[in-house]
């Protein structure tokens, strides 16, 4: 047995999500989801591994010499949230473009705007959206955005961990995805293997058919996925339908992303049709909802959880880029996706807390590719850990803890965040990240970044 360096000590541990993850005979999976809490246990974590979970006064002395201890007394420890779409820069524009339908917020502001951007202002976004993920428990991020080595760097210096995508448009010519590929090369497993990497196609009305067919094999090469947007909302599979008929989902099987593997951003317009193209794929392909989004923007589609969950089709929680969803908060993003599917489906005994946790842990991990080595409280997973405090007043008293987690729990309530076993939160402080200089970096920029008199956009947004 190994000896540990690190103890979370007499926590309430969420181990499971599903039966079959806790060696229980599948009982249907994620729609009866079950959340396992293991009360009074300890996490033996050993070189950023779990080591070992096991209930507390087991471990004996010998085993525990040397380790530094947590004390998890009145805390749950969680796996450390997955945010699976976002652009975190963006918390740069920030309140910058509200109360706008969704052309002009691209047509309009958006895109005006990053004309303007510089790699230093990436870095500053960048830096102060992991701080505000790492407060929030968020431990690992799927980042769609421009100047990535700025972000790839901020990620390294601040512990947490990123699937990282250099964004490109058609409209680049080959620059683009060449640009996308060597980042994607470059970093790989960099920061001790915090860093992994996809491509980055913007979305399947930027970037043309012959550049996501260059994009297939480029993954392949390379051995990793796509991270795209497609069929955001049931307006773009209907102009996709009328323009060419076929819809975005079936645009990504005929070049071939699907097949290669690929993280869906949306996915809302995904039709019951589309399931024969993601069924197929259902090991390598996962769809992040971001269900804030869709009410911000006032869409009527949302990601069908239901129909996907139906295929096989892993949904992971994002929150989008906080220019459009204002926060980067996984727990906010998962309150409204459980909440958006009772309403829509008009069943409140769907998406039960216990699933809203699945999807935020397992099925998130699925959906960036990383479920061998993240999304649950494992010997053998990455110790990403969140200690969350449940003796709060607006969580006490705990019938239910998954829903207490899910409906009731709030970003402060998360104490101390780990990352492969290193503390990145410590009682609500960061140990790693200077936010002041990143807020008062991008605060002096706000009158550049907002100048939209040089008429100029990086994209016309025509979906
Ligand atoms: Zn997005």
């Amino acid at each position: 047995m190994p000896l540990v360096d690190l103890i979370v000590t007499d926590a309430t541990v969420l181990t499971h999500t599903t039966p079959a993850d806790a060696g229980y005979p599948d009982d249907g999976g994620a729609a009866r989801a079950t959340a396992i809490f293991l009360r009074h246990h300890d996490i033996g974590i050993a070189d950023g591994v779990i080591a070992w979970v096991r209930p507390t006064g087991t471990t004996p002395q010998a085993e525990r010499e040397g380790a530094e201890v947590i004390d998890g007394r009145g805390r749950l420890a969680m796996p450390g949230l997955i945010n699976c779409h976002t652009h975190s820069a963006m918390t740069m524009f920030r309140g910058s473009a509200e109360d706008v339908p969704v052309e002009s917020w691209f047509n309009d502001h958006i895109w005006p705007m990053e004309v303007n951007l510089t790699p230093r202002d990436v870095a500053l976004g960048a830096r102060l959206a992991i701080a505000e993920m790492l407060l929030a428990g968020v431990t690992t991020f799927a980042d769609h955005y421009f100047s990535m080595d700025e972000i790839a760097r901020e990620v390294t210096a601040s512990g947490a961990r990123a699937v990282l995508a250099s964004t490109y448009f058609s409209s680049e010519g080959p620059a683009g995805l060449d640009r996308s590929a060597a980042f994607a090369a470059g970093w790989q497993g960099a920061a001790g293997g915090r860093v992994t990497t996809m491509l980055g196609p913007h979305a399947t009305y930027t970037v043309d058919d012959a550049d996501l067919q260059r994009t297939a094999r480029t993954a392949s090469q390379l051995g990793i996925r796509t991270h795209i947007h497609a069929a955001e909302g049931m307006f773009q599979t209907e102009s996709s339908l009328a323009a060419r008929r076929v819809t975005p989902m079936q645009v990504l099987h005929d070049t071939g992303v699907l097949e290669s593997g690929v993280i869906i951003a949306h996915g809302a317009g995904i039709t019951p049709d589309d399931v024969r193209w993601l069924a197929p794929v259902a090991d390598r392909i996962g769809v992040a909802a971001c269900d804030k989004v869709y009410l911000k923007h006032a869409q009527q589609s949302t990601t069908p959880v239901r129909l996907l969950h139906d295929a096989g089709v892993p949904v992971g929680i994002g929150t989008d880029g906080p220019a459009s969803g204002n926060t980067l908060s996984v727990l906010e993003s998962m309150r409204m996706l459980a909440l958006v599917e009772k309403q829509k489906t008009a069943d409140a005994t769907w998406l039960t807390s216990a699933h809203a946790l699945d999807l935020a842990t397992r099925q998130s991990a699925l959906t960036v590719g990383l479920a061998d080595s993240i999304g649950a409280l494992l010997p053998g997973r990455r110790a990403d850990v969140v200690l969350v405090a449940l003796d709060r007043p607006h969580l006490q008293p705990l019938h239910d803890i998954a829903a207490g987690l899910v409906l009731s729990v709030q970003e402060s309530d998360v104490r101390t965040v780990l990352v492969d076993g290193r503390v990145v939160v410590d009682e609500g402080r960061l140990t790693t990240i200077d936010v002041q200089e990143a807020i008062d970096g991008l605060t002096v920029r706000i009158p550049q970044l907002r100048d939209r008199s040089h008429g100029r956009r990086i994209q016309d947004y025509a979906p």
